[in-house]
């Protein structure tokens, strides 16, 4: 006779649900770990024998799902096979990157220009496991390969093209014929771009990564990161790495950015389309001194990124008069768009590097990369971009 559970009981236990139909959309696996029917599966799973689910940390449909759709996008038409992680944010993607090629002794080479959180993960924390970061201007290739000559300990070159908010960018073909010349691992944040516009795989990139806070998801309700890579001999060490060090990204955050892709080509070509119309209107504007945009002729780098990228996407800057206060009163009296320390997002976002992400950059390094005191930084939205070019210019006519 089978014992009755208690009601205490029947509140504890999972009633297994038996689907019989597959969900049309992916669900979110909110659960620790999995269970195991006996221990023989258990055994299987544990050593690999079969496959299977263990912990969510290691491993969860939801997560795996979406890592799976990157990995494919990342790839498509470069003819590599791709595997990606998501992480809990970008930050933890590089992190993890870090950790899994280099150690202590070794040197990463990377450009003066990074996102800002990156320059202060290398110099403030990478720094302290005795791994040193070399900055220098990828711009000049000729230097770049004496100062690898000159330091064999050189494991890694790190990337960022277009790199904020300049939108300055590295030639990708040539950068990556030198690393592999010099058997260096390249590695590029691949965030302002997205796989749709710029798919570094098909310059042999080694690693990929993507803040998916941003334009991967697009809608600006999570934080989550990604890596990816086509290099089989590394797929282990990264995977064991982001298990063990803890920083893989969660169900919910996971579904999210599935919602996000969902949409991605669409805003992408929006986002292009407004940010050159937009470039060209503040290109003849008398209150504006000087458009930062990769899709304009004017731009220093305008044939790099024609070379590499299918789009020049959604980010520019611009100087706004002449001074720090000009450039403040302009975001001011914006109406539309908001004044958000993000981008990527679906809405028109606005910053002030100066005061902002570049306020800890001494002045004189700041204004050497281009970050004058009057530069604004702008994501450009999907709406209509009438209403972005007229908020825009009241602002400005308003200084
Ligand atoms: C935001 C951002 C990061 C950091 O990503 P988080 O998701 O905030 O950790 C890294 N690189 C670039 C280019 C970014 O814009």
């Amino acid at each position: 006779m089978t014992h009755k559970r208690s009601f205490r009981s029947i509140c504890v236990q999972e009633i297994k649900e038996n689907r019989t139909t597959p969900p049309h959309q992916l669900p979110i696996y909110a659960t620790s770990s999995f269970s195991f029917d006996d221990i023989d599966q258990s055994i299987d799973i544990f050593t690999g024998k079969t496959e299977g689910h263990v912990y969510s940390r290691y491993a969860n449909p939801t997560i795996d799902s979406v890592a799976r759709k990157i990995a494919a996008l990342e790839a498509y038409e470069t003819g590599k096979e791709a595997y990606a992680y998501l992480t809990s944010s970008g930050m933890s993607a590089i992190s993890s990157v870090v950790i899994s090629l280099l150690q202590e002794g070794d040197i990463m080479l990377t450009q003066g220009n990074l996102y800002g959180g990156t320059t202060e993960l290398f110099q403030k924390v990478v720094s302290s496991w005795g791994i040193q970061t070399i900055f220098k201007d990828f711009g000049d290739l000729e230097a770049v390969e004496t100062t690898i000559q000159e330091h064999p300990k050189i494991k890694m070159i790190y990337l960022e093209t277009p790199a904020n908010p300049t939108l300055a960018c590295v030639d990708l073909e040539r950068i990556t014929l030198l690393a592999r010349k010099y058997k260096i691992y390249t590695v590029i944040d691949n965030t302002f771009s997205t796989p749709y516009l710029q798919r570094p795989f098909q310059y042999d990139v080694d690693v990929v990564i993507h803040s998916s806070t941003k334009f991967l998801n697009g809608h600006g309700n999570s934080i989550s990161g990604v890596v990816v890579s086509w290099r089989p001999e590394l797929r282990k060490r990264l995977w064991e790495v982001i298990k063990l060090v803890g920083t893989n990204s969660n169900a919910w955050d996971a579904w999210l950015l599935n919602n996000g892709l969902k949409t991605l080509t669409i805003r992408m070509d929006k986002h292009c389309e407004n940010a050159l119309a937009l470039a060209h209107f503040l290109e003849n504007h008398p209150k504006v001194n000087k458009v930062n945009y990769i899709g304009l002729k004017s731009h220093a780098h305008h044939d790099i990124a024609t070379k590499q990228m299918k789009g020049y996407g959604g980010m520019l800057s611009f100087e706004v008069g002449g001074t720090m206060a000009q450039a403040k009163l302009f975001i001011n009296r914006l109406t539309m768009i908001t004044m958000a320390p993000t981008l990527g997002d679906v809405d028109s976002l606005v910053l002030h590097p100066a005061s902002s992400s570049h306020l800890n950059v001494p002045r004189d390094m700041r204004i050497l990369n281009g970050i004058s005191d009057n530069l604004v930084r702008l994501s450009v939205g999907i709406e209509d971009f009438d209403d972005i070019k007229n908020d825009i210019n009241q602002a400005l006519e308003s200084i």
